[in-house]
């Protein structure tokens, strides 16, 4: 149970961070995902903890998109398994998308308490974990270039939370287009992702899965128009404009 009390005025953050914490102690999370949490707060901090404008048409674009798809995979590793495995799962039901590990520090350990808890949580075929459908993603050292043959490597559209630039830079190298959700709109993976939910996973991952069901509603030429329109580059822009009038304001309240 969490001793963060509810009228702590960061306890949603705290309480993601103790989600993460507990990742960590049932070997989902690494130690280096536990530093890749430190520097997600740290935007977040700046972003006031909210979902802005800009990730909201960047999720609207993504929906788009992933409604698109002819074969979309959800990646999945320790930090979103942590903190989204529910989520995760509706996602991938509520849009047909494949769910694959895949782990920058690959362990064979954590893939399976990865694919358990995304079991508990309702996922029924979890690629990446049978060394017999392996495949090589070209262009990237890390074991990350180890990839399902019946998942990411024949992927359209790939969404990858908590990527880095590496892989990103890979997956797009190999026709893929790539969703992330990073909270740091300057990471590299944030400047080469076809679409950046510069957002909290947290909060963004809900969001995605109700646009998900709205738009697919809507025909094929809304969809690609949507899809379309959107320009990563720009949102990108859109976003440190945010964080600079949040910055602005919060430094007026000090
Ligand atoms: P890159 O290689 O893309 O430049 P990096 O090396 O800075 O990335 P990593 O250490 O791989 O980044 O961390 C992954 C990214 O995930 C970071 O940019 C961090 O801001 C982001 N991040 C961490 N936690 C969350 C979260 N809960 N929601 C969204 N983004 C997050």
């Amino acid at each position: 149970m969490s001793l963060i009390p509810k009228s702590h005025p960061r306890a949603k953050s705290l309480l993601i961070r103790e989600k993460l914490v507990s990742g960590f102690d049932m070997g989902l999370v690494a130690k280096e995902g536990l530093l890749a949490q430190g520097r997600g707060e740290a935007f977040d901090y700046l972003l006031g903890e909210k979902t802005g404008k800009s990730a909201k048409s960047a999720i609207k674009a993504a929906a788009a998109q992933i409604l698109l798809a002819k074969m979309p995979v959800i990646s999945v590793n320790g930090n979103i398994a942590a903190l989204c495995p529910k989520e995760i799962v509706r996602l991938a039901k509520q849009t047909g998308s494949k769910i694959e590990v895949n782990l920058f520090y690959s362990n064979e350990k954590r893939k399976k308490s990865i694919a358990n808890v995304l079991k508990k949580n309702g996922a029924n075929e979890i690629l990446g974990l049978d060394s017999t459908k392996k495949a090589i993603l070209s262009g990237i050292d890390s074991a990350r270039r180890i990839v399902d043959k019946n998942g990411i490597l024949l992927a359209d559209v790939i969404v990858v939370p908590l990527e880095d630039g590496d892989r990103t830079l890979a997956l797009k190298k190999a026709g893929k287009k790539v969703i992330t959700f990073d909270l740091n709109p300057l990471s590299r993976t944030s400047q080469t992702a076809n679409i950046t939910i510069v957002d909290n996973v947290t909060r963004a991952m809900s969001l995605l899965i109700e646009s998900c069901k709205k738009l697919s509603k809507k025909n094929k030429n809304t969809l690609e128009r949507i899809a379309r329109e959107f320009d990563n580059k720009k949102n990108l822009s859109e976003n440190i404009i945010e964080i600079k009038k949040n910055l602005t304001k919060r430094s007026r309240i000090a």
